[in-house]
């Protein structure tokens, strides 16, 4: 009977870890990347960053391996496979004048086959009219969980716009076809807004989703600012605590295309982020309670605040890969509603990301990138080009810098 480095007999094949993950509680885990798919080796975090890590690995048992793998991964070194496999991209760019200055990256926006711009004064359509919107001051000063600053929104049908307040507390809403008139103030409060982007989102059904509280999301009829999401969620002093309540810090709010799902990239005490996928279609129906009963996609210590987008209406994709912010690698997994199931991995994406048939457009530091999923793939990349807005109607891609709009629009079947 042959004895395996770890002491144990081989039973169901054999895989290769240092010696230190081979005991009872292993401690300080760490991967080794090889290059091939996903592969990875276990090591311990010693091992890990020594410069030949692999000199350390030894034949291990199946047992010693799976109890070394459930343990939280502390550093991740070598590469994941990152397959790159470009064809030329269909589409053509297009530049024009715009003496306009967005207050940020994340104030131009789509509307209807065009732009919406926000200067921190004015919702300004390039080359048509302008709207003045003031936003509230806010008192944000601590930017560990990104830059505080307004973000633009629009709606779908390009009726409604509005100016949210990211890491902090204010935003408002206007109806275009009312000559820029603001239907709904937003307000979440000041606990800990910081932390997250101000969670926000227009459905296609005239209505919008936007944080009340750190820990509460409504619904509102985007006209007249009505709410539409009336129930009790709070836990008063002296009182049992309520069967609805949540302990949940809501964070940036993505839609799929029907409306149906809705993913929350926010985070609890630890503190660890967690995407929920919530059941928008039921809240839509009357399911008075839903936003408090989201499904945990994952848990991920210190980690929020990904690029997310829905690739169909039922596949989104969440980026970076691992438990652990001190422990990532690039990538998206994407998971299944409604059953919020991991369903596969693609490495490599990193930069915020929109979906385009099926695939996803990154746009990453060499470029804007296209990644096909089933491919598992980058199988397109338009180099130099980084823009911060997408227009799905118009299928075209936008950044607005240096007073020129500069756009590519994307050929249907484009690779
Ligand atoms: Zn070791
Ligand atoms: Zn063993």
């Amino acid at each position: 009977m042959e004895l395996l480095a770890c002491g144990h007999v081989a039973n169901e094949g054999s895989f290769r870890m240092c010696l230190h993950l081979a005991v009872d509680e292993p401690e300080d885990v760490a991967r080794l990347y090889t290059g091939r798919a996903g592969d990875y080796h276990l090591l311990c975090e010693p091992c890990a960053k020594l410069d030949d890590p692999t000199s350390q690995l030894a034949v291990v048992c199946q047992g010693c391996t799976a109890r070394a793998d459930d343990e939280p991964i502390v550093y991740v070194t070598g590469q994941p496979e990152v397959r790159h496999r470009d064809r030329p991209v269909g589409g053509s760019f297009q530049e024009q004048p715009a003496e306009l200055r967005p207050v940020n990256h994340r104030c131009l926006a789509p509307l209807g086959d065009g732009w919406l711009v926000y200067t921190g004064k004015y919702l300004v359509r390039p080359g048509a009219e302008s709207y003045r919107l003031k936003l509230p001051k806010g008192h944000e000063k601590d930017n560990a969980h990104g830059t505080p600053g307004p973000t633009l929104h629009t709606s779908p049908d390009g009726r409604f716009a509005a100016v949210a307040w990211d890491h902090g507390r204010y935003g408002a809403v206007v109806d275009l076809a009312a000559g820029g008139r603001v239907t709904l103030r937003l307000d979440r409060g000041s606990y800990r807004n910081y932390t997250t982007p101000f969670p926000f989102a227009f459905l296609s059904d005239g209505s919008l989703i936007a944080a009340t509280e750190w820990n509460r999301l409504d619904r509102f009829e985007a006209a007249t600012g009505a709410l539409l999401t009336p129930r009790d969620t709070e836990w008063r002093k002296g009182e049992e605590r309520p069967e609805h309540y949540l302990d949940y810090f809501h964070g940036r709010l993505t839609v799929n295309p029907a409306a149906t799902w809705l993913v929350d990239d926010g985070w609890v005490w630890a503190p660890s982020g967690i995407p929920l996928l919530v059941d928008l279609a039921a809240w839509r129906a009357g399911e008075t309670y839903a936003a408090e009963q989201g499904r945990r996609l994952a848990l991920r210590s210190y980690a929020w605040n990904q690029p997310v987008a829905w690739v169909t209406d039922r596949t989104v994709a969440i980026q970076r890969i691992g438990d652990d912010d001190i422990a990532m690698v690039d990538g998206v997994r994407l998971y299944d509603a409604p059953s919020g199931e991991p369903i596969n991995t693609v490495f490599g994406p990193k930069g915020r990301m929109w979906a385009i048939d099926g695939r996803l457009a990154v746009a990453a530091d060499a470029g804007l990138e296209f990644w096909d999923l089933i491919e598992g793939a980058r199988v397109g990349v338009l180099p130099g080009f980084r823009p911060t807005a997408y227009n799905p109607r118009s299928r075209t891609f936008a950044t607005l810098e240096n007073s020129v709009l500069r756009t590519f629009r994307v050929a249907l079947d484009p690779i």
